[in-house]
């Protein structure tokens, strides 16, 4: 398997301000998010195949990548920011709604145990569904693929959020990159 490389922001640091920080999106990409793909890299590099390496390569693997998704699916804020066209048709037809998309995905990201994620996973078959992820694991489901995550592990949000994962989460909509996940929509 190959070296993965870390990917720059697709938009500066403050651009995401105020719902996230430059302080967060710099230590966000440039600290956690490269040391995953060290971490990922260096546990291919390991001639030996055990069990710790490889857990370190699956949990190191799977955090560069969802930060791949989770970086790529935001953009500086919008008002009203919603979803059109085929994405809006597709959350339609899988939960009735905009709005009952948004309560659960939110319902999601906020009831996550310690450090995790939200995602919008699209499976073969093209359905939606919602779900959380703990820590990074895992990253494909029986051929689902992640189309929309919100990181919440704390690195995340803490710096602008304190402990109110529920107001990052809220605020967290207005920044979402609807033409990025309409990209990754089959
Ligand atoms: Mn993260």
């Amino acid at each position: 398997m190959n070296k993965i490389n870390v990917i720059p922001l697709p938009y500066a640091y403050e651009a995401l301000e105020p719902v996230i920080s430059k302080q967060i999106m710099e230590l966000h990409h440039d600290k956690h998010y490269v040391a995953y793909v060290n971490g990922a890299n260096a546990a291919l590099e390991r001639p030996e195949k055990n069990r710790e390496s490889i857990r370190d390569f699956s949990f190191n693997y799977n955090g560069a990548k969802m930060h791949e998704v989770f970086f790529a699916n935001m953009r500086p804020a919008r008002e009203n920011n919603r979803p059109e066209g085929k994405v809006l048709e597709a959350i339609n037809k899988n939960f009735s709604s905009f709005e009952n998309f948004q309560k659960e995905f939110s319902q999601a990201a906020v009831t996550v145990e310690g450090s995790g994620w939200a995602v919008l996973w699209q499976n073969e078959e093209g359905e939606l569904f919602v779900g959380q992820l703990e820590k990074h694991n895992l990253l494909a489901l029986n051929g689902a693929k992640p189309i929309l995550v919100l990181d919440v592990w704390e690195h995340a949000y803490y710096l602008d959020y304190l402990n109110d994962r529920k107001k990052y989460v809220e605020e967290w909509w207005q920044i979402v990159n609807w033409d990025d996940v309409g990209k990754r929509l089959n």
